[in-house]
């Protein structure tokens, strides 16, 4: 029986690494390398794994309206209530 030669097993990594393990990689490698550094003023502490910040979500049925006393300071309404808005400088009702 022969034997296949020259011919490696693919490596089989996983491609889709998640964020935190990267982080940590880089982390480990950063500190690896001040550690062998020979300067003293350099120190690398690893920090916490960055959060990705949540994506602002709005909800569909807001509207921004201007009064029309007041435009230049508009409000954002659930477009339900447009029948009855008012003014966030002197409160007088309008509607839209
Ligand atoms: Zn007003």
């Amino acid at each position: 029986m022969a034997h296949p030669t020259g011919t490696p097993a693919p490596t089989q990594r996983n491609m889709q690494e998640p964020e935190r393990v990267v982080h940590q990689t880089l982390n480990y490698e950063l500190g690896k390398m001040f550690r062998g550094s020979r300067s003293k003023d350099i120190s690398f502490k690893p920090g916490p794994a960055p959060i990705a910040p949540a994506p602002m979500v709005e909800p569909d049925d807001m509207v921004i309206v201007a009064s029309p006393c007041h435009e230049y300071e508009p409000i954002k309404v659930p477009e339900a209530h447009l029948a009855h808005l008012y003014c966030l400088i002197c409160g007088s009702e309008f509607a839209v």
